[in-house]
């Protein structure tokens, strides 16, 4: 079997490469040439599982590469993944945000289309997409209120798979996954940015983590558990959409005060808004700033991933306790 993975730097690309190599898969990842060469999560992987994975140097926005990998491959499935994928940033770069997550998408679909027809293709959809919902829990029925141009573009692409997957008969399948954060989460994402402020801060460093809002509600899972979901969506006899989640709501100073537990902190919170601060033996370790806020909230998650249990026979095997444990200790590790 071979596997195509566009976004095969990022997060989910990590975990979903090694998966799939586990169960025998040629996987080749589309990869973003950078002035640097720096090849993102491909760097993390040891040498004896990266030299397995084939590289095609590309952007998303090329539908003539594309086109041209699909014709020359011809794989049996294509997960794609790449994305601008951080809210805040879609924020001020709307544009740029949808040429490569709208754009992008419409590439893959009509490269599917056009020459790899019987291409299996999961799509990256999010919980992004239900905005401020008005139903709790999430499903596949609840409806769609985006609430930042990243959850727009998110729409706009999810209704083109829909499309094509009805107009042109196509196997593509869309992932409608909750949060899901890992040791190899990017940096910016809120529960990355904890982790690696409670490392810094058990080896010593004395600057408090700077927040912004505290109180937004969540569904946590742990990456690795979710590429698994990715690939049984595309095992089965039909495509479909699926939400995938752990049905567990957290707030944002709940990840931090299970984060600084792991390093024997106990954090009191005391003031509200952006005057709210943690505090450990007397020593500010979280502060809020306007910064962090954005323009928008989406939140007030929890995923009812029941379709997904039932069907994919799906369940996320990691607990909110294990991810935070797994991060921080990774982070600590790190800069030890
Ligand atoms: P990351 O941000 O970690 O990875 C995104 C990947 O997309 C990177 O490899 C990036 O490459 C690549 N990429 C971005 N733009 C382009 C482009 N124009 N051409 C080629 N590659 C490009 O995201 P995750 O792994 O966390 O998420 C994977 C997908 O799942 C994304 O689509 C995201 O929106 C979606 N998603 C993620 C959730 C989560 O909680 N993680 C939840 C729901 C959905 P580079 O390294 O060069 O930047
Ligand atoms: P997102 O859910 O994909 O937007 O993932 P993020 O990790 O970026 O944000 C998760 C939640 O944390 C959002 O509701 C943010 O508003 C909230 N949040 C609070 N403080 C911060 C912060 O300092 N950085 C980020 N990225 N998010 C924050």
């Amino acid at each position: 079997m071979k596997a195509v993975i566009t976004g095969i730097s990022g997060q989910d690309g990590y975990f979903l490469s090694k998966f799939l190599l586990s169960k025998g898969y040629e996987v080749h990842g589309v990869l973003r040439r950078n002035s640097s060469m720096n090849q993102g999560t491909l760097g993390l992987l040891p040498n004896n599982i990266k030299k397995h994975i084939i590289i095609h140097y590309g952007d998303i926005t090329d539908v003539n590469f594309l086109s041209n990998l699909l014709q020359k491959e011809k794989p049996e499935e294509l997960y794609h993944l790449a994305a601008q994928s951080f809210v805040g940033y879609s924020f001020q770069n709307a544009l740029s945000t949808y040429d490569a997550n709208i754009g992008g998408t419409l590439n893959v679909c009509n490269a599917v289309k056009d020459s790899s027809p019987d291409t299996r293709m999961y799509f990256a959809a999010t919980s992004e997409l239900f905005g401020q919902p008005k139903e709790t829990p999430q499903n596949e029925m609840t409806p769609f209120f985006p609430r930042s141009p990243y959850a727009v573009s998110k729409l706009a692409s999810i209704w083109t798979v829909r499309t094509y997957r009805e107009a042109y008969k196509l196997f593509m399948s869309n992932g409608i996954l909750f949060n899901h954060e890992s040791e190899v989460r990017g940096p910016e994402f809120v529960t990355r940015k904890i982790s690696q402020s409670v490392a810094r801060i058990y080896h010593g460093s004395k600057e408090p983590v700077v927040l912004g809002n505290l109180s937004a509600v969540k569904d946590w899972g742990y990456a690795r558990d979710y590429v698994e979901g990715m690939w049984m969506m595309l095992q089965q006899d039909c495509p479909d959409d699926f939400v995938l989640g752990t049905g567990e709501s957290h707030t944002v100073r709940e990840f931090a005060q299970a984060a600084f537990k792991e390093i024997g902190m106990d954090l009191e919170w005391t003031g509200s808004g952006i005057n709210e601060v943690g505090l450990s033996e007397g020593m500010t370790r979280v502060k809020v700033s306007r910064e962090f806020y954005r323009p928008l909230e989406s939140d007030n998650y929890r995923a009812d991933y029941s379709k997904a249990k039932k069907t994919l026979r799906w369940e996320p095997k990691t607990s909110f306790r294990d991810l935070v444990k797994i991060m921080v200790k990774n982070d600590i590790e790190i800069m030890g």
